[in-house]
């Protein structure tokens, strides 16, 4: 067991890691950070930031000599670099685990291996493998195997003819080609799993998308128990299947009353943000006790959660970026009863970045929908339908 004050590294300086910074330390751990933006919202309240490249073996050395254990909020971190560092000391999650959630070739792979339920798709690595692809996969969505976030490299292509046309688009690189599901909804679940094996899962909830990117997520999830449950079990058997420790988020289609695994995230979940508001123990705390081998917490919610993402076109008055930047009314989201904001001290707010959010908490889930989707619009995001 890692006790406090050791310090704890983390991989990616992003929300994700200033949450855990702010758990951590919450705990009693020091923590570094190691990302190369040298604004990141997590190096700046990090003990250390060590403003590196992940590749930057120089600045590992230095980051495994300081660290008693890493994790990483970012599942494009190289898995070579958690190979590395897991020579010198624990890195959770494996670079294994990492490297299956980072490449949608890969994860599917390890989908269809497992028995997991996922919807139809075709790996295209050249295209011959589009020529050869299933007719009945389209309508469908290409979308690259690496580095894709936030609807970022995903095409929606109505037949071969566009998919290969957005193929030589994506410069050739390897794929997945899916067909496009007509969705119910689309549900998480974030779990939290340690070295003996023990899993914690939060609630499941239920997630809306804007332009690809999470807009809303509500939590429980408004659906039959019977789907919230399998929805769990599914997360949970993924985690063993990967011998996971630590904080995992697992996204879901609802496709005619039926899941589909969608995504796997090897670190916190922005669908799960809630869970600092809402929870027992929330998804940061867990990484560091899974980290850490203390005993994983309660996951269960003590209130119904409403969480709305604040992208940065929100700081700028007519919502692109060639408007007059400025800083959105806070007032107005804090004069609501059961609202919380949390802003990640981004250095500079682009259209789509997530910059913020905010979690409505109270008795009733229809409630704190209600009082979330207000807040939203008089904030003035106007889009998307509820
Ligand atoms: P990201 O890594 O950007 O989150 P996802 O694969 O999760 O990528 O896609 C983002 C969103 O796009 C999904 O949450 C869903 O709303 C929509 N989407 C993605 N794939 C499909 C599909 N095969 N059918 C229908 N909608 C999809
Ligand atoms: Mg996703």
């Amino acid at each position: 067991m890692i006790r406090p004050p050791a310090t704890l590294g983390m991989l990616g300086g992003g929300q994700l890691g200033r949450f855990f910074v702010s758990a951590a330390h919450e705990m009693g751990y020091h923590v570094w950070v190691l990302d190369p933006d040298p604004h990141s919202p997590a190096g700046r309240i990090a003990d250390r930031h060590l403003v590196a490249f992940y590749d930057d073996f120089a600045a590992l050395d230095e980051f495994a000599a300081g660290c008693a254990a890493v994790t990483t909020e970012f599942e494009n971190v190289p898995a070579g670099t958690l190979d590395y560092l897991a020579k010198f000391l624990p890195v959770h999650p494996s670079a294994n685990a990492v490297a299956v959630c980072q490449n949608r070739i890969a994860e599917k792979t390890f989908l269809a291996d497992n028995g997991i339920p996922h919807g139809p798709f075709a790996a295209i690595r050249d295209e011959d493998d589009l020529r050869r692809a299933d007719a009945a996969l389209f309508p469908a969505v290409l979308k690259v195997a690496r580095f894709g976030y936030d609807g970022k490299g995903q095409a929606r292509v109505a037949d071969r003819d566009e998919a290969l046309h957005a193929f030589r688009h994506f410069n050739g690189e390897a794929c997945v080609l899916e067909k496009m599901l007509h969705l119910d909804c689309e549900l998480s679940v974030v779990l939290a799993r340690d070295e003996a094996g023990v899993v914690r899962a939060f609630p499941t909830a239920e997630n809306r998308h804007r332009h690809g990117i999470l807009d809303v997520t509500i939590a429980p999830a408004r659906v039959a128990p019977a789907l919230a449950a399998r929805a769990r079990e599914v997360a949970e058997r993924i985690a063993e299947r990967l011998d996971y420790v630590g904080t995992l988020g697992v996204e879901f289609f609802v496709c005619e009353g039926e899941l589909f695994v969608n995504e796997m995230a090897p670190r916190p979940h922005n669908s799960a943000h809630h869970t600092v508001d809402a929870c027992l123990t929330s998804q940061y705390e867990q990484q560091v006790r899974a980290l850490t081998g203390l005993p994983l917490g309660e996951p269960q919610a003590h209130s119904a959660a409403a969480m709305v993402n604040l992208l940065g076109e929100l700081w700028y008055e007519g919502a692109h970026a060639d408007t007059p930047q400025r800083e959105p009314d806070w007032s107005l989201l804090h004069a609501v009863p059961g609202l919380r904001l949390h802003l990640y001290a981004k250095h500079h707010a682009r259209p789509g970045r997530k910059m913020g959010h905010f979690t409505v908490i109270g008795a009733n889930t229809a409630e704190v929908v209600e009082a979330a989707l207000q807040a939203r619009a008089a904030i003035g995001i106007t889009d998307g339908e509820h």
